[in-house]
């Protein structure tokens, strides 16, 4: 399976001093954002009453769509976040007005659940592709746990294999598929007449909703005043569209947006949307600048403060050794000797010798030049010929594991390469690992080093994006450390960081690496805490500035 189109060239910076947290706490928020709600102007609704009201504040109806939502389609750490933000800002006090809606594609790899009430509803949608210029669509509807799923069932466009492409790469008309899906999405809320305050945009699968509404729904009273926002998951995707297929998008041949050469959509959603997020502040930093702006850094600057950074935080109840029913044995901070079984397991599992404590090194992640597999490969001999073991799990595209194979192929019973997407085998790494490895040249943000901590497998990471908002180096911060940061990406600067690692958690003296382990599982995550809050604070900026109580964009 090929994961989301990437369409630009990256150019990785090398080194980005990171903030700093103080133990315990994760160290990133919110930047660029006034805190609460209530400060928004212009945040109410029709309580307003004249100039110089106050205004009261109420809660908010919002639709998702986006791509991924785990755990019924996921490549990535956008499946995670889509589900548990939407699920999380329904625990916000106030936030919203009804569950979030999410609008997913019904993909050949997402059942219809059969174990709840299914509402289905025949829509009525404009497609390019159509006899007509329009055709039915199906939405499914049921509860998802703290949301309400709405699946775009439509099987020309998503009843394939693979959720963006194929062996041969990317679907030709993702345009086409993507536009497809906002589409029905604005034309449901439409059929039901349910107004609704804001579309939030997730990634440039989205991003062609932002597009609609502008250029056709603007006159509609549903949906142009709608406000919309657009969160960046990953900005090395951009939707590019070339002119040939912008017909695709169903905004007619030749719209007034992009350039000559077609439509980035990306971009439109960055230029078009009333506020824009990516997932951590020191992305939402360093993209500002030519390193890591995938070509959209003048665009995102030209935002100012309607371009802002939010840290994800982690699904704590999904994600929870004590309670985690496919690893061998719970634990949790205040015991985990359970972590011993699951690391016999783990061994077992990949054909390891279960009774030698060599260390176990972790990695999981799409195969993608993001997630510096090449590095692992390139450090991997000679850890291993330290005697530091290696399991590797990386779906995509296979042509990116070539060094890992090799690598395994000369240290068996040493390093294992499993290539395929394996949830129950990621839980059983993120368990019985003894340190987990996340070497990105750019990460917006990461769930993968959240989830090895919490699992009390201490993270060597990366110094960029949320890596560097999400762990504190032990090196660095003896008494709040709760993982390893190196800077440069290469196969050295990863091998000394593991070196640290294995270093401690091979001290006779346990008490170091024990602390390390017990304030990495204490970090708290929680959504409602600290990141949902701030989303719904977002999207009552944006509503302000859809009705223009904010001013003039900051163009
Ligand atoms: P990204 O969003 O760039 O893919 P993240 O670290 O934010 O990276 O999220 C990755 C998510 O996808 C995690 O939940 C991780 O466990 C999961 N994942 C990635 N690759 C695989 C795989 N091959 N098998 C199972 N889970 C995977």
């Amino acid at each position: 399976m090929i994961p989301r189109t990437t369409v630009f060239v990256n150019r990785f910076s090398r080194t980005n001093p990171g903030e700093r947290a103080a133990p315990g706490r994760r160290a990133g928020g919110v930047s660029g954002l006034a805190p609460a709600a209530a400060d928004v102007p212009g945040a109410g609704g029709p309580a307003s009453r004249g100039p110089g009201a106050r205004r009261t504040i109420r809660a908010v109806r919002v639709i998702f769509v986006a791509a991924e939502c785990e755990p019924w389609a996921k490549t990535g750490g956008l499946g995670d976040v889509v589900d548990a933000l939407a699920r999380s800002l329904a625990r916000v006090p106030g936030a919203l007005d009804e569950p979030v809606e999410v609008f997913l594609p019904r993909y050949r790899s997402v059942p219809v659940p059969r174990d709840r009430p299914v509402e289905t509803l025949a829509v009525r949608v404009p497609d390019p592709r159509a006899a007509g210029g329009s055709g039915e669509i199906v939405i499914r509807s049921f509860e998802a746990a703290g949301y309400r799923l709405r699946l775009v069932d439509h099987p020309p466009a998503f009843d394939r294999d693979g959720l963006y492409g194929n062996a041969r790469g990317d679907f030709a008309d993702n345009a086409w598929r993507f536009g497809l899906l906002t589409r029905a999405a604005l034309e449901t809320r439409r059929a039901e007449g349910r107004p609704l305050d804001v579309v939030a945009l997730h990634d440039w699968h989205a991003c062609a909703g932002v597009l609609q509404r502008d250029l056709v729904y603007g006159p509609d009273p549903l949906i142009g005043p709608a406000a919309m926002t657009l969160t960046i998951h990953n900005l090395a995707y951009h939707g590019w569209t070339p002119r040939a297929r912008v017909a695709q998008i169903g905004l007619g041949a030749d719209p007034p947006a992009g350039d000559g050469w077609g439509i980035d959509l990306l971009r439109e959603g960055i230029l078009r949307a009333e506020m824009v997020n990516t997932v951590s502040p020191t992305y939402a930093r360093e993209v500002l600048g030519p390193e890591m702006g995938m070509g959209l850094e003048s665009q995102l600057r030209s935002r100012g403060a309607r371009f802002l950074g939010i840290l994800n935080g982690l699904d704590q109840e999904l994600w929870d050794p004590a309670t985690d029913a496919l690893i061998a044995a719970p634990f949790d901070a205040a015991d985990h000797s359970g972590k011993a079984a699951c690391r016999a397991d783990l061994c077992a599992r990949v054909g390891f010798e279960a009774a030698d404590p060599a260390p176990i090194l972790g990695v999981i992640g799409r195969l993608d030049p993001q997630k510096g597999f090449d590095l692992v490969a390139g450090a991997a001999p000679a850890l291993a010929a330290g005697g530091a073991r290696i399991i590797a799990l990386g779906s995509g595209d296979a042509g990116l594991v070539a060094g890992m194979r090799a690598a395994a192929a000369a240290f068996p019973g040493r390093i294992a390469m499993v290539e395929r997407f394996d949830r129950d085998l990621a839980r059983r790494i993120y368990a019985g690992a003894d340190i987990f490895l996340m070497p990105s040249r750019f990460e917006p943000c990461g769930q993968g080093q959240m989830i090895a901590m919490r699992y009390g497998t201490p993270p060597v990471g990366r110094r960029t994006g949320g890596l560097a908002d999400t762990i504190v180096d032990l090196h660095e911060d003896p008494a709040g450390g709760t993982g390893f940061l190196f800077d440069e990406a290469t196969p050295d600067a990863l091998r000394f960081a593991c070196e640290r690692a294995i270093g401690v958690l091979g001290d006779r003296d346990r008490r170091r690496w024990d602390g390390l382990v017990r304030r990495a599982m204490a970090v708290d995550w929680a959504w409602e805490r600290a990141s949902a809050p701030a989303y719904a604070a977002m999207f009552r900026r944006a509503m302000a500035a859809r009705r223009g109580d904010l001013g003039a964009p900051a163009r």
